[in-house]
């Protein structure tokens, strides 16, 4: 007798879609494209569509505002070195700015899924803000050390999610490790 019924790809998308590490990823590219001198609706709205979000994504210069002001506090859980600074700066935003824990299904359109803003049609910034903490609280409880970190590059600002089992991350690419690379490599030529 068999209890599990086999994972078909169209279930499991059904039931990853909205999974931690999805909604983990997508606070990592929009804090990141939120940190951008001008950020405009359209590339906001282009990632958004990027990481799953359907149908149309209307998006207006204040939702935009509102979305970089809740980047800006991410930023800092991300910036936190060690768990118990993630934690309790984590703990001090559920407090300040959002609600209680609540699970949806927007009316059957996705699988249940736990929200911490007000409502389904909450304003983009709150929604931002609290989808954000919600995966970054559960990457904490399931991993017991910091979500994530800041590129060690001087010139990137680019934040990064903390993965695997291996050695500590530093960069948010392999592209800004190279860069890195050489730039050491050169300065200790030069310095012979
Ligand atoms: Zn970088």
């Amino acid at each position: 007798m068999r209890y599990i019924r086999p994972v078909t790809p169209s279930s499991t998308e059904w039931s990853t879609r909205h999974s931690v590490q999805a909604v983990a990823r997508r606070t990592a590219a929009l804090v990141n494209a939120l940190s951008d001198e001008e950020p405009t609706p359209g590339v906001i709205a282009e990632l958004l569509r990027e990481h799953g979000e359907v149908g149309s994504v209307d998006l207006s210069p204040s939702d935009v505002a509102e979305m970089r002001a809740a980047a800006v506090l991410l930023r800092e859980v991300f910036a936190a070195a060690h768990v118990d600074v993630a934690a309790s700066l984590l703990n001090r935003l559920l407090r300040q700015s959002l609600g209680t824990v609540r699970l949806t299904s927007h009316g059957g359109l996705t699988p249940w899924h736990p929200h911490l803003d007000s409502d389904d049609d909450a304003p983009w910034g709150e929604w931002f803000l609290a989808s954000s903490c919600m995966a970054l609280m559960v990457l904490i409880w399931d991993h017991q050390r910091p979500p994530g970190g800041l590129c060690a590059s001087s010139s990137c600002r680019n934040v990064y999610l903390t993965q695997g089992s291996g050695l500590p991350r530093r960069y948010c690419s392999r592209r800004c490790a190279t860069r890195e690379r050489v730039a050491s490599h050169r300065r200790s030529r030069a310095a012979r």
